[in-house]
């Protein structure tokens, strides 16, 4: 089992910041920038191509509301939101990045400080 669905199971914590029947969303534990998040289905899916259209619809109005989200209490200046697939992707289980951007340098935070600031 791949570890994303250990995290929809419940067997591995995540900072978990929206779910609904057919997604979790949820801090990336490494982050490229702050507040960098991961938009996953709960159906396990490979990739672009394993993933149907209905579940893809759903995913992006999600990472409309969540980049939204993460601009407005993070102050960020931009949101980039990328897909790896083939060798390009690590976790063999669908997920979009959700990247915010910044104009200045950001102090660094722990994810949990990050996830403090978007849930409080
Ligand atoms: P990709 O290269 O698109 O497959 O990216 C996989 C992403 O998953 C990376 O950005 C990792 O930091 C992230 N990641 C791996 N394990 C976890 C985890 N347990 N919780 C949150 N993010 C994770």
């Amino acid at each position: 089992m791949d570890i994303f669905c250990k995290i929809i199971n419940g067997e591995i914590p995540s900072y978990k910041l929206y779910e609904d029947e057919q997604v979790l969303v949820f801090l990336d534990i490494n982050p490229n920038a702050l507040g960098h998040t991961l938009i996953i289905p709960k159906k396990h899916y490979l990739d672009i191509y394993d993933i149907n259209n209905e579940t893809l619809i759903h995913i992006m109005e999600i990472a409309r509301k969540i980049g939204k989200l993460l601009e407005e209490k993070l102050n960020a200046d931009g949101l980039t939101i990328a897909q790896n697939n083939g060798i390009a992707e690590e976790v063999k289980h669908y997920h979009l990045h959700l990247i915010p951007q910044y104009k200045e340098k950001q102090k660094t935070l722990s994810v949990e400080e990050v996830y403090n600031i978007l849930t409080k």
